[in-house]
């Protein structure tokens, strides 16, 4: 066990449900769906919020935003739309401080945001 929730469940130590999974990246079901379809994609390198990434990371963040593609046509949601959202900081309300794409669809989603 690290001091990471998601550190732990990319290393499998605390249980999630899994959709995607690969050396650089995993997607796991969100255990507080706010819509149909909320899943979460996190780089498997500790990265505290998209404010800490650098150039070095261009691949991971591509893989990132394709697999939630990826995922979103295989839920069936792509043709209607989604929303991918990454929060920082505490007036955005990131409550877990390894950054994480949430892929979230499958309702009409409001704009602007709560
Ligand atoms: P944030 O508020 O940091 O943007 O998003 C954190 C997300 O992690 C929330 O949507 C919350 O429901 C989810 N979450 C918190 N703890 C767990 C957990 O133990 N397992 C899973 N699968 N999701 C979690
Ligand atoms: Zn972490």
């Amino acid at each position: 066990m690290s001091d990471c929730l998601f550190c732990d469940i990319a290393a499998g130590s605390i249980a999630a449900t899994k959709v995607y999974e690969t050396d650089a990246v995993v997607g796991f079901e969100d255990i507080n769906p706010q819509a149909p379809v909320h899943v979460l994609f996190i780089p498997r390198e500790h990265v505290a919020s998209a404010a800490e990434l650098s150039d070095a990371h261009g691949d991971v963040l591509v893989e990132l935003f394709a697999a939630a593609a990826a995922h979103a046509r295989e839920a069936g949601i792509a043709d209607r739309g989604y929303r991918i959202v990454t929060n920082v900081g505490d007036d955005a309300g990131q409550t877990v401080h390894h950054l994480h794409l949430h892929l979230v669809g499958g309702r009409q989603m409001m704009w602007p945001p709560g």
